[in-house]
């Protein structure tokens, strides 16, 4: 497996990673003896790149990835605002990965300059972590063109992992070309890059191959995370990486729905989490646009009632 350094950061990591997020409480819920079986299998490939987040409920994962290798790149992220919540967030991730430092951790979800400002206080506690050596370099995720962009006024974000995939879809406030153009300029002042959401959270199965040399195609995204659940999947995704033959490897992947299940209350809180607009009450009923939606599970956690199911 091809590695490559993070931008500035002197982090190197193998161009595939292991997206946790399926295999956690929020999506699957896979039992310890998958967690253990996949991340086996992406070690033994030669992935040692992992990403969660506080969110995703999926610590576990993260834990495995060290336990076979104690140098594994560990990425996760938190909503966290201010002081109280960003120490409480990053010693949690600490404590559940079972490691003394994490190698980066991103301010989840930032969707501009307003938002990273807002953030400021859990910004400066990372920052102050990191010079403490207790981690190896900061930054943020986001869906959004205007976000990436952002990132020209704080030289303090070292790493960005950002949406991309070959069609632009999830990009919802520009081009893919004004995303291209926005991370290139990242990646040339230095910052890390690793994407997310390269098969459209589901959506791009149909030509995975398409997805893969897309983002292989473009140098200034270091890395990519890819959400996997099987040992067939690791091997499927490996082989794409790697340029390999993928007709015999039996990697089924179910094209996964969200469903909203009858005793919804209609509080609207799915609405405000949904990140892509792709929730609305209509004629009263909460509506899921297939089309708009990446399957990332964030309206299922703030759904108090329990009722978004996804499979
Ligand atoms: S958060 Fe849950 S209960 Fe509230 S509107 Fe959405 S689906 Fe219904
Ligand atoms: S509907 Fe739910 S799963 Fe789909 S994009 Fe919105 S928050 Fe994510």
């Amino acid at each position: 497996m091809e590695k490559r350094i993070l931008g500035n950061t002197g982090i190197e990591v193998s161009r595939l990673g292991l997206g946790s997020l399926t295999m956690g409480a929020l999506q699957k819920a896979s039992s310890t003896e998958t967690i253990k079986a996949v991340t086996r299998a992406c070690f033994e490939k030669g992935i040692n790149f992992v990403d969660g987040a506080e969110l995703y409920n999926s610590y576990e994962v993260l834990k495995e990835m060290v336990k076979l290798n104690k140098d594994c790149v560990v990425a996760s992220k938190s909503y966290a605002y201010d002081l109280p919540t960003a120490k409480k967030a990053f010693e949690e991730a600490l404590r559940s990965i079972d490691r003394d430092y994490i190698d980066i951790f991103l301010m989840h979800e930032q969707e501009s300059d307003l938002t990273i400002k807002g953030h400021h206080e859990a910004l400066e506690y990372y920052l102050k972590m990191q010079k403490a050596g207790y981690v190896r370099s900061v930054g943020l995720s986001t869906h959004k063109v205007e976000c990436v962009k952002a990132t020209t006024k704080f030289s303090e974000i070292q790493v960005i992992h950002p949406l991309i995939n070959h069609t632009g879809f999830g990009i919802f406030d520009g081009t893919l070309i004004d995303m291209e153009n926005a991370i290139k300029s990242a990646s040339d002042r230095g910052v890390g890059i690793y994407s997310m959401k390269i098969f459209g959270g589901g959506n791009l199965l149909h030509d995975r191959k398409k997805a893969v040399d897309y983002v292989l195609s473009k140098d200034y995204i270091h890395a990519s995370m890819i959400g996997m659940q099987s040992i067939e999947e690791v091997d499927y995704n490996v082989a794409l990486f790697e340029g390999g033959d993928v007709s015999n490897i039996n990697a089924k992947l179910e094209n996964k729905k969200v469903y909203i299940k009858d005793w919804c209350v209609r509080c609207s809180a799915c609405v405000k989490a949904c990140p892509q607009n792709a929730i609305e009450l209509v004629n009263d009923k909460m509506v899921i646009t297939e089309e708009k939606c990446l399957l990332c599970g964030y309206c299922g956690s703030a759904c108090t009632e329990l009722c978004i199911k996804m499979y």
